[in-house]
């Protein structure tokens, strides 16, 4: 498979590798871009790339429209790095 950087795997919107749209790719190893920043190696998102993948793997079970990955991390947010600064 293809390496991205990092020996990570690039993996799209729906955490689809870029080379088979039948293999996911999750947590640490997904090389994923959100903007300009790639998604981090936390665990937050190795369990917010799994839902995405396992929702979508179901999605593509039932024929129904995958959903994009969207990153909520909490420990990377504004109000996170300004709690930090304060303390
Ligand atoms: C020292 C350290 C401290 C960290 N501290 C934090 C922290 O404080 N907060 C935080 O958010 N993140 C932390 N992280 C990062 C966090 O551990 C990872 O982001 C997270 O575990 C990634 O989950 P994962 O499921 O992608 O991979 P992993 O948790 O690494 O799970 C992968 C699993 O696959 C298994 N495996 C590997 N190869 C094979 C194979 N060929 N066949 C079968 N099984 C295989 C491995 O044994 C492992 O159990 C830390 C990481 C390290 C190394």
């Amino acid at each position: 498979m293809t390496k991205g950087k990092l020996g990570r795997l690039p993996a799209n919107e729906y955490m689809q590798s870029a080379d088979y749209d039948n293999v996911y790719v999750v947590g640490d190893l997904v090389w994923h871009l959100e903007g300009e920043k790639v998604v981090p190696q936390v665990v937050e998102n190795a369990l917010q790339t799994a839902r995405t993948a396992a929702g979508n793997v179901i999605a593509d079970l039932e024929d129904r429209e995958k959903k994009k990955h969207a990153s909520s991390l909490t420990l990377f947010s504004e109000e996170s790095w300004r709690k930090c600064a304060r303390s």
